[in-house]
């Protein structure tokens, strides 16, 4: 049998709970192409299964703690059925959720999310791609889905010595695809939309928002239209900003579709709408920054907490004495300390005075495990400015 020797550091790794082993830590690395591997302490005692990836920097990922553990279509259907039943409580109010959450569910590299009744799906590493028709076969077993789409476009999969494609892997997926969230329909674009299809991981916190927001509304970098369509139930107006013309359009179609004629939509860089608003004066009562990741690297993280500080700080500017900010971010390297940190200055910078009425996270679809960093991202706070 193949095996993977790992040093000591690597395998205190696994026991303190994170799947991954670095390159650096693999000592005798397994003479076979990408898969599953039993890996081996530096004493030679057998510690798990974990999936290879000869190329990635991360060469292992848990997939079992037991040496006896058979990687088969029988295990892959219980890991996937238990992350499955998991999301039963969400389907009372939405019918487009993920499913798996890689590392957090125990599927390494495997996301899968759920559009009504198509399935969206990404292999992020070689070890599991070895496992694709594993994988198919549980979700269509447990799910029975019309369609299954795989949107392998990550450039993730560069690393891993993979070619970035999109493609069919069962049945048939529409361009679009209409689904629901607490009561408001809008399209998912499984082919070509961001992530899957759709943003997915601010569903609790849109309806959340949703629930506190009223008068004047803005939702900038509104995409098609997500946070805008939850605002504009309780708001009298709402303006939804993008800079991009495509994700607009999309988000009038979703306001149609949702019969709500108080939203109008503006084409402009969030950046320069804020200060435009700002030098004519003009006031709001609720204002929505859900922005991209404004540090995709470490490295970037100083100039993008400038980019967070100088919107949250224009805002707070912008907001009627009682008006609420509900604040986002996605990088996961701006941690939770520095998004807090981050507001603080804003806050301090604007003069006003201004409250934190709630902390957000993730959603029960997107769990984010202590042990395991990489599987949170978003933090979120809802502030009002009280004077
Ligand atoms: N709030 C959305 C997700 C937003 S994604 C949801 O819940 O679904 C980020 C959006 O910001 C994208 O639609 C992108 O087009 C837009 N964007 C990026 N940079 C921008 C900028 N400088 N000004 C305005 N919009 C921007």
């Amino acid at each position: 049998m193949t095996v993977a020797r790992v040093n000591a550091k690597g395998a205190r790794r696994w026991l303190s709970g994170h799947p991954w082993i670095y390159r650096t830590d693999v000592t005798e690395r397994p003479m076979m192409d990408a898969g599953a591997v039993l890996v081996h302490d530096y004493r030679g005692k057998p510690v798990g299964w974990a999936l290879w990836s000869p190329l990635s920097e991360i060469s292992l990922r848990l997939l079992d703690r037991n040496p006896e553990a058979v990687i088969d279509q029988a295990w892959w259907d219980e890991r996937i059925a238990s992350a499955i039943a998991r999301r039963v409580p969400l389907e009372d109010h939405t019918n487009a959720f993920r499913l798996v959450h890689g590392e957090a569910d125990g599927c390494p590299s495997l996301v899968c999310d759920r559009y009504d009744e198509w399935l969206v799906v990404q292999f992020m590493s070689a070890g599991l791609e070895r496992f694709r028709e594993e994988v198919i076969g549980s979700l269509r077993s447990l799910v029975e889905p019309s369609g299954i789409l795989a949107r392998n476009d990550v450039t993730l999969r560069t690393k891993e010595g993979l070619s970035r494609e999109t493609l069919i892997v069962h049945g048939d997926v529409p361009r679009e695809i209409e689904v629901h969230e607490y009561g408001i329909r809008f399209l998912a674009a499984p082919w070509t939309g961001q992530k899957t299809g759709a943003f997915l991981d601010q569903r609790e916190n849109r309806h959340f928002v949703g629930t506190v927001a009223r008068g004047r509304a803005l939702d900038c970098f509104s995409y098609h239209g997500s946070f805008a369509l939850h605002l504009a139930k309780k708001a009298t107006h709402v303006t939804a900003l993008d800079s991009s013309g495509p994700a607009l359009m999309r988000a009038a179609e979703n306001a149609a579709r949702n019969s709500l004629d108080n939203i109008s939509f503006v084409e402009a860089n969030a950046f320069d709408y804020l200060r435009e608003k700002e030098r004519e004066g003009i006031t709001f009562d609720t204002i929505v920054l859900d922005p991209p990741a404004f540090a995709k690297t470490r490295s970037a993280l100083p100039g993008a907490v400038r980019g967070y500080k100088e919107i949250n700080l224009r805002a707070i500017r912008l907001l009627a004495p009682g008006g609420l900010l509900y604040t986002a971010s996605c990088s996961f390297h701006l941690t939770k300390p520095l998004f807090l940190e981050m507001l603080q200055d804003a806050a301090a910078d604007s003069g006003r005075r201004v409250a934190i009425r709630a902390l957000t996270g993730q959603p029960l679809d997107h769990p984010e495990i202590l042990s395991i960093p990489e599987t949170g991202y978003i933090k979120g706070a809802l502030l009002e400015v009280m004077d």
